[in-house]
């Protein structure tokens, strides 16, 4: 179990004016997986890099259990990383690739041998030992790298896109493998995902990066309920960003004024609201009740996205395709906003 910390974490490479990464902050919890999340070339690979050992920072400093490691070379760290493509050795077996670094600490081979054997047991691949990777398939070669990084007990783990080649459904199986041993084995995790839904499902906590930049640490759903801003909402799939001015507990805009929820702070802003949020009908109480035309109807198998236009301001909402079924463009409807799905931002 290993505390990080990562402090002022900042690269400028060669010949460029603006840092890669800029001032990256971090606490990560000893056995806690966080996610940094980010758009391509928003830093991610450059920060994993750095705490891997293979790249030098510019400034800052990265501390397991409080002691720097920015001096120790890699192979010393106590980190692992494991990459998008996961660079088996070809000519080796399944079972000399997963017992490499014990091999490489000079572990017993009788030891190695159990503890292959446990491991490929782990990441359900226990016949495949003596397999070639070439003989397996993506998904399978990903699992054995995951198995050869495992098996030396890290202090922490380091995951670079490591599901971005597998097809969704053994994505899904991965994320849970991942997930599983993470926590069974207790080690600190970085996971590096451009993919928002796979670093919710997996991260007990997420670190959203763009430009460089931290813009929020949190959990999964303060991302949701609670956007730091307007790109963090939109990154997350919000579609709903009405200017306007919040005053008393409420938000005056061109959809007229909304209750807001207590912990909202007075000025200028922007109403947001998730469309899954919209609720369609009259609210009991007459709360943020408002008329809505439909401009659009998107069947989208499991939910129906509707584009509605609310006082010529055009609103989105995600809703449950049978309590939609006879409705189409040009009808009218009542919807209410809860007062708890508002936030300005
Ligand atoms: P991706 O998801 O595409 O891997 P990323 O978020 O991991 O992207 P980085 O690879 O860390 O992003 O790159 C961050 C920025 O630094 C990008 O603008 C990239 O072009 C730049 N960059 C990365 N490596 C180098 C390098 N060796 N020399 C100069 N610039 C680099």
């Amino acid at each position: 179990m290993t505390h990080v910390r990562i402090d002022d974490l900042t690269k400028i490479y060669p010949g460029s004016t603006t840092p890669a990464l800029d001032h990256l902050s971090l606490d990560i919890g000893s056995g806690e997986l966080i996610a940094l999340l980010g758009p391509s070339g928003c830093g991610k690979t450059t920060a994993m890099k750095m705490i891997a050992g293979l790249l030098e920072p510019s400034a800052g400093d990265i501390r397991f259990d409080d002691r720097s490691i920015l001096r120790d070379k890699p192979e010393h760290r106590g980190a692992v990383m494991v990459f998008q493509n996961h660079l088996l050795f070809p000519y080796m077996s399944v079972a000399e690739n997963v017992g490499f670094g014990l091999k490489m600490r000079r572990t017993a081979p009788a030891e190695i041998t159990r503890r292959v054997a446990d491991m490929l047991e782990r990441v359900k691949l226990p016949d495949m030992g003596a397999r070639k990777p070439a003989a397996l398939s993506g998904g399978q070669q990903q699992r054995v790298a995951l198995a050869r990084a495992l098996i030396v007990e890290p202090d922490v783990l380091l995951l670079d896109e490591p599901l971005s080649n597998l097809d969704a459904h053994l994505r899904f199986d991965m994320r849970d493998l991942i997930r599983d041993l993470q926590r069974d084995m207790a080690i600190t995790t970085i996971l590096v995902t451009h993919d928002q839904e796979e670093a919710v499902v997996m991260a007990d906590r997420v670190a959203l990066i763009l430009e460089g930049r931290l813009i929020q640490y949190d959990r999964p759903d303060a991302f949701y309920k609670r956007p730091a801003n307007e790109a963090t909402a939109r990154f997350f799939g919000g579609r709903n960003f009405i200017p306007g001015m919040s005053c008393d507990g409420s938000f005056d805009s061109a959809l007229g004024r909304l209750i807001l929820p207590k912990d909202v702070a007075t000025g200028p802003g922007t109403l947001t609201f998730r469309p899954e949020n919209v609720r369609l009908g009259m609210p009991a109480d007459g709360t943020n009740m408002l008329s809505a035309q439909i401009v659009d109807v998107v069947f989208l198998g499991s939910q129906t996205r509707l584009t509605l236009r609310v006082k010529d301001t055009l609103l989105e909402a995600i809703v449950n395709p049978n309590d939609v079924q006879a409705l189409a463009p040009g009808d009218t409807l009542s919807i209410h906003l809860p007062q708890s799905a508002l936030w300005v931002v």
